[in-house]
């Protein structure tokens, strides 16, 4: 597995792509192997974890995904490379706040598959919410990040993530866009930067966790 790694990562760097093993899921063992493999970026849902992984391995950068809780934005402020999933201007504030000594390169999560339930801002409230974003000095926000429906056609919401970006009016280098089912279309429709945990890691990844 680990060699298979090593060529997706060449040949989606080739195309500009940027690949992101999530390790949510992975074993500090996993995890390991990869980075002697030569993979240098990594995703992770929980705080804590991201935490722990980024003083075990700080030559890597750790990609904040997923929902976050205030009482944890000290972590990300800390410890994140990028904050992939911000939706939210007092998590954004409280994160902001404690950044020290950098910019913090974040990206805007959208609710591109049109479930209620899923996070993310909607397309309508994406340029003031932008706005805002901006009174952050220790916050850079480089990019717009999405996930496709489970079950429907993940075509139709990257194009809407990429409509979403084509439309602001700052231009914004990067679309994190793609999970381990539908990263070739992501790619297809303009990903920068991919996630992929099952499609790296285990092929059962919940069993040993
Ligand atoms: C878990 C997760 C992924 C990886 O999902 P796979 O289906 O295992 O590739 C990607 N993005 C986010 C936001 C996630 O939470």
């Amino acid at each position: 597995m680990p060699h298979q790694v090593n060529q997706l990562r060449n040949s989606l760097f080739q195309q500009g792509v940027r690949l992101i093993a999530v390790s949510k899921y992975s074993s500090d063992r996993e995890v390991e192997q990869m980075i002697a493999d030569g993979q240098l970026d990594f995703g992770e849902s929980r705080p804590q974890q991201l935490r722990d992984r980024a003083q075990q391995w700080p030559q890597c950068h750790w990609h904040m995904l997923g929902p976050l809780q205030k009482n944890k934005a000290k972590y990300i402020a800390a410890y994140a490379h990028t904050w992939h999933s911000l939706c939210d201007l007092a998590l954004a504030a409280e994160v902001a706040k404690q950044v020290r000594n950098r910019r913090l390169p974040v990206l805007i999560q959208l609710n591109i598959s049109a479930e209620a339930q899923k996070q993310g801002v909607t397309p309508d409230e994406l340029e003031p919410f932008y706005a805002q974003l901006c009174q952050f000095k220790q916050l850079h926000v480089v990019g717009l990040m999405g996930m496709a429906a489970k079950g429907s056609d993940p075509r139709s919401s990257f194009q809407l993530l990429s409509q979403c970006r084509s439309k602001l009016s700052t231009v914004l280098p990067e679309l994190s866009m793609g999970m381990s089912s539908d990263w070739k279309i992501a790619i297809e429709e303009g990903a920068t930067m991919v996630r992929l945990g099952r499609a790296l890691f285990d092929a059962n990844p919940l069993s040993d966790h």
